[in-house]
Parts: C-alpha cells; structure tokens; sequence
C-alpha cells in the first residue's frame, strides 16, 4: 500500500494562505487526527467529496490557526487517491505548525512532484501531461503558460495520436504487404506513402519548429546588449526595464561590466535575461583591466545568448567594430537596434544602414530608445526573432526536452521512410522507418515509459506538485 503523504503546495513565503495537500490511503484519517471541525458531529472522514470544512488545526494537543479542509475521494482528486487540501494562514509559520502535527500522525514528507506521480501512475494523468504540469507551474510568461495549458488538456497527446493512428494504417498495410506476399495484398502506391508520411511529418516539423518559440514564452530567453559605446545599449536597457538600471552617461566605455536584469517586454509578456555588456571595443585598446575583462565577459555571452540584441548608431557611420559585431551575429539569433532613429532627417542614410546590416540578422529595426513608444514595437521584433510571435496557444505544443528529442527522431525516421519511397528501395525498408517513427511517438507519447525516463521528469518537480 503506498504511504500517506503530505507536502506544502503553495508557495513559501508570506501570502495570504497556505495550503498543505495530503494524499494518499489515510490521507482524510490523519487530516481527520490534526483538524478539529466547528461542527463537532462533522469529520473529514465521513464528509463527502468535493466537500469543505471549516475547523482549526492542532499541533500537540493545542488549537493553532483557523483551517479550511476540502476532502476529494478516490479516484476523484489530482492523485486518484483519497486527498485533503487544508489551507491556513499564509506565511510558512501557520503551514510548517500543520505539517509537523501531519507528520507526527503518520504522514510522509512528499518527494519532489510526488502527487503528480501518483497521478500519472493512477492513470489520472498521461507522461505528456505530467511533463504539461510542470511546464504550466514554471512558465514565467502567461502566453507560456496558456501554451502548456494546452498540452495539460491533452492537446499535444491527441496530436500524437491523430500522428499515430494515420501510421498505423499504412504500417499495416505494409506489414501485410511484406508478411503475406503470397496473398493478393495490393501495393502502396509511392503517390500514396509519399502523401501521408510527407503530411505527418508536416505535422512533426511543425511542433518540432515551435518548440524553440514555446519554451521561450514558457521561460523567457537569455538575452545581450551588444554594441560599441555610446551606441545607446544603456539606455535601450532602461526602456525595457523601465527605470534606470544602467548609468547612462554620453562618455563612452560608462557601462563597464555584464549587467543582468529581466525585464518583460509587451505585448506577449516574453521575458528577457538581459546582458548589458560593456562595448566590444578591442581589448588591447584599453589599458583598464576591468574593462577587459568586461568585454571578454561580453563575447562569451554574445555566443550562448538566446537571443543578441546588437546595438548601432543611427546618426554615425558604421565602423570596423560595429560590422566585426554584425559579422558575429550572422546564423545567431539576432536582431539589429538601429538606435537614434530620431537624429536622422534624411531616410536615405536609414535606408544605406539597413541594407548594410540586414544580411547578418533575422530583422533590422530602426528605434529610438529615448522614446517610450519604441517599447512594444522592440517587444514584438523580440517575439518574432525568437520564434514566439504567432504561435497559436491553442495548437498543440512540445513542452519539454525529453519531448522534443522524440519529435526530432519520429520526424528524422520519417525523412528517412520517404526517401526510400523515392529512392526505390522497396517497401520493407519503408517499413523498417516507420516501425522505428513510430517506436519514437510511442517514446514521445509516454507509452512504457521506463522507470528511469520518469525518474528524469519528476527530478525536475517541486515538492507539493
Ligand atoms: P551605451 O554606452 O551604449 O550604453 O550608451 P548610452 O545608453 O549610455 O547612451 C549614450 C548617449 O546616447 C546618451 O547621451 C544617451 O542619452 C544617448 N541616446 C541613447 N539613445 C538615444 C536615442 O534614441 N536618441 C538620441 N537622440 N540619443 C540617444
């Protein structure tokens, strides 16, 4: 029989209430044992499901903080076990009081995503939708959040399966094909496979390509400021942080070591660990130590960045170190600041400067980072170099690594089915790339997950989830 157990599931910290979830065979005996009920003819264990009490708890034989228990019965609650959800006070005092007073009934400390487990082994949840859960408790952004809402209502899983099941169908045919060759079995015609397995690995490309835009609406992306001084990266900070963050002095080489701060650009919410970085000045130029290390700093940050926000001048010719940046961002995700917009009259000198640097980036976007207007125009290029802008929050989405490396390998043994198809090599190699696509579905689908792909999902779980 599995153990009772019992964990904070609301944040800690100061709030306004805190709940403690327990699950599990005695879980409403031991809430029953801890909770006193105003009504004393009412008890948890004798309340119906989707039901609230009100009472207050006892640590060690005495009254502590008033408590609100709703009790869910089996297999009617997140777990599929019997659950009570007592809520107290906020703060951590009131919860960590009901959680020794829990544990000295008989409860267990949870581990780490324990409840959600339960769920997936009681078959409340699917492994996509266990993996939806975290994704939806983490995401920083809303539209992150609505994305792995999505996955969490099964959106990805039917996916998977509309995949799936349009497989199926021509791995049987094919596998009848090969098996009975004796039998009047009619052949796929090339036509054929090249339509469903080309349409499903459509579908594949599709939520392996948004991938990258979801997880960054879910997380946000680690950005850089790049640029030479004085270019205005100080004050294009200042613009998406929305105070003044950085010093910003018309001195070039003021912002003198890597700055980090998040900030939330609009209009999707995205979030950006911003890297302000000092110019990307030549080292040698610069007898200053710490500058130097600065912009050594600066240049590693330039190539894991998530995203390079590289920084020019508008008013001022373009210089050696400013094409040696935009060189540095080709094939990275990137986009160029043409910044001062404002100082420039003649919109054919804009114009020279975005021919110039539209080659290295995914767009170049004239602004002027004094201005607040420039804010949700900056956020939506954002959204668009990181593959965020119109992703559908509706459509079904990958939402995790483990998933995304199914994806890849269902799609790549796909790619390789239909070049067998066109290559001519027989139907028994197409049929040797789809047993091996759909081996990867079934993986990204969470069918027989092996103990230790579990293990590696709920690693990453809070406690109390
Ligand atoms: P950084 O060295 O790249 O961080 O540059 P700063 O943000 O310190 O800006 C350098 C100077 O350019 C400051 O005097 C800013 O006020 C000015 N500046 C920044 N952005 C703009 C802009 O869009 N228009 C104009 N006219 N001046 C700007």
């Amino acid at each position: 029989m599995p153990a009772t157990i019992c964990a904070l599931a609301t944040p800690p910290g100061q709030g306004g209430i805190a709940t403690v979830r327990i699950s599990g065979p005695d879980a409403l005996a031991l809430a029953d044992a801890v909770f006193v009920p105003l009504h004393a003819k009412k008890s948890l264990r004798t309340a119906r499901g989707y039901t609230a009490l009100f009472g207050h708890y006892i640590l060690r034989g005495r009254p502590m903080d008033e408590t609100v228990a709703l009790v869910f019965r089996a297999p009617h609650s997140y777990t599929g076990e019997d659950v009570a959800e007592l809520s107290v006070h906020g703060g951590t005092a009131m919860a960590e009081g009901l959680l020794e007073a829990l544990y000295a009934a008989g409860a267990q400390p949870a581990g780490r995503g324990e409840f959600t487990r339960r769920a997936l082994e009681n078959g409340r949840l699917s492994l996509t939708q266990a993996e939806a859960v975290m994704e939806v408790v983490s995401a920083a952004g809303r539209q992150g959040a609505a994305l792995a809402a999505g996955a969490l209502a099964g959106r990805l899983g039917q996916a998977i399966e509309g995949i799936r099941a349009a497989l199926q169908g021509v791995a049987a045919h094919l596998a009848a094909w090969v098996d009975y060759p004796e039998e009047d079995v009619p052949s796929l015609s090339a036509d054929e496979l090249r339509r469903v397995l080309g349409g499903q690995k459509t579908s594949l490309d599709r939520l392996i390509n948004s991938y990258g835009g979801g997880a960054a609406l879910r997380h946000g992306v680690d950005g850089v400021l790049a640029g030479r001084p004085n270019v205005g990266k100080s004050t294009l900070l200042n613009l998406m942080a929305g105070f003044d963050r950085a010093i910003v002095t018309p001195t070039a080489g003021t912002t003198r070591d890597v700055v980090e701060q998040a900030v939330v650009l609009p209009p999707l919410g995205l979030r950006l660990n911003l890297f302000d970085t000092a110019g990307l000045r030549e080292e040698d130029e610069h007898p200053d130590a710490i500058e130097a290390e600065g912009i050594r700093r600066s240049r590693r940050k330039l190539g894991e960045a998530g995203l390079v926000l590289a920084v020019f001048d508008a008013a001022a010719p373009l210089t050696a170190a400013d094409r040696e940046l935009a060189a540095a961002c080709q094939n990275r995700p990137a986009l160029a600041v043409l910044n001062k917009q404002d100082l420039i009259q003649n919109a054919a000198v804009l114009d020279d400067k975005k021919g110039e640097l539209a080659p290295y980036f995914k767009e170049v976007l004239p602004l002027c980072a004094k201005d607040a207007g420039s804010l949700p125009v900056l956020g939506e290029a954002v959204a668009r170099a990181v593959g965020a802008a119109d992703l559908d929050p509706d459509a079904a989405a990958l939402c995790s690594a483990r998933q995304l490396a199914a994806a890849v390998r269902a799609r790549d043994a796909l790619t390789e089915a239909l070049r067998a198809v066109d290559g001519g090599f027989g139907l028994d190699a197409v049929a040797v790339c789809l047993a091996d696509a759909q081996a990867a579905l079934a993986e990204l689908a969470g069918e027989d997950a092996a103990a230790a792909t579990v293990d590696a999902v709920f690693e990453n779980f809070c406690v109390g989830k």
